[in-house]
């Protein structure tokens, strides 16, 4: 995250080298992203010119940056050797040099960053022919899955101003307006709470709340419906996202059963969320008591997803998913039902695997079905 010492980036580096070096991975090379964030303390946008962190087995680190971003580059990982170039040069050429040929016949692999672009990789494997790449999230997800303190506080705090704006959401008018129009409140509240930056508003009302991406839209929410919110941005680099179900005057009492049935699938989610228990378990966990209160075939996605520095990463809580959960790790517990047609209910909250083992909510604003205006 941005104003943090070198010396955390310089670990976090050669942590990821000592994990490729052990299985025989020659090189790990990382474009704009993420994992560059995570690994150099560097965030940039993609774009056509090359920039590339290349760390080698031999525990080589190099940042290669076109020159025009190398004084940015130079003051935000100071500690990083840098290797510019310039507006008429191979950066590709640059990159392969830092790799180098494949040193034996064993460390014939490169990871290669899971989103850089293409056109990249297709001319650094012209210029390795020698190299096998696989995808570099082979590595980094286990270190970025794994928080450190600092990264769980500023997902905590981050948690902690999404729940501000959950507070100041459920005292906006619905009735009559625009899901757009609230979405952009939602929007605006976030920021004053301490977002820098707003991801997503999801405001899905009525029958649109039985698709859970639903795309906020211009539908003029009513009297009755029932409204699924669903937000989240950044604070310090480190994402929120929350859902929260509301509706507009009384509910009817399916909507009051469904939603108690999600509130209670939560909280079997968060029972199940266990140092050691397998990621497929705790979905499991909180699917069986959708199922067991009848609504099994429309609980439509998986439990949830890990988050950090991106809004979904590993470890996924997904039945096919049989990692065992460890302590920091950070991840979403959203079960939700959806009705097509009618209207749909989802609660969502961020949590980690504490010092004691167990799911420790970063999300506690009141999960009850709010009445709103
Ligand atoms: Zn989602
Ligand atoms: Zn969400
Ligand atoms: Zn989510």
């Amino acid at each position: 995250m941005p104003g943090t010492s070198e010396t955390r980036y310089q670990r976090r580096r050669e942590r990821a080298i000592a994990a490729f070096g052990e299985r025989g991975i020659g090189a790990l090379v990382v474009g704009p992203g993420s994992d560059l964030a995570y690994l150099a303390g560097y965030r940039i946008g993609t774009s056509e010119r090359l920039t590339a962190l290349v760390l080698t087995a031999d525990g080589g680190s190099t940042l290669v940056v076109p020159g025009l971003e190398a004084p940015r580059a130079r003051v935000a990982a100071p500690g990083l050797p840098l290797r510019e170039w310039q507006e008429t040069d191979d950066p590709h050429a640059l990159v392969a040099g830092l790799i180098g040929p494949a040193r034996t016949p064993e460390a014939r692999v490169v990871v290669i960053g899971d989103q850089l672009w293409a056109a990249f990789l297709l001319r650094l494997q012209e210029l390795l022919p020698g190299q096998r790449f696989r995808p570099a999230s082979e590595i980094t997800r286990g270190l970025r899955a794994r928080k450190d303190p600092d990264e769980l506080a500023a997902l905590r705090e981050v948690g902690a101003s999404a729940d501000r704006a959950y507070a100041r959401v459920r005292d906006l008018e619905f009735a009559g307006r625009r899901e757009d129009e609230v979405g952009a409140d939602i929007a605006r509240i976030l920021r004053e709470e301490g977002h820098e930056e707003v991801t997503f508003t999801i405001v899905a009302s009525g029958a649109n709340g039985a698709s859970p991406h639903h795309h906020t839209g211009t539908r003029t929410i009513g009297k009755g419906d029932a409204v699924v919110l669903d937000f989240g941005g950044t604070r310090g680099w480190y994402c929120s996202d929350i859902t929260r179900t509301v509706v507009v005057g009384e509910p009817d009492a399916e909507l009051v059963r469904v939603h108690d049935l999600v509130r209670r699938a939560q909280e079997a989610g968060y029972e199940a969320a266990r140092e050691g228990a397998a990621a497929r378990d705790v979905d499991a966990a909180a699917r069986a008591v959708i199922s067991e209160g009848g609504y099994g075939e429309r609980f439509i996605h998986r439990l949830g997803h890990g988050i950090g520095l991106d809004g979904h990463e590993h470890p996924y809580l997904v039945s096919s998913n049989d990692e065992r959960l460890e302590r920091g790790m950070a991840f979403s517990i959203e079960p939700g039902i959806y009705l097509p047609g009618r209207f749909g209910v989802r609660i969502e909250d961020i949590a980690a695997i504490g010092a004691d083992g167990r799911a420790q909510p970063f999300n506690v604003a009141d999960h009850a079905l709010a009445r709103v205006r």
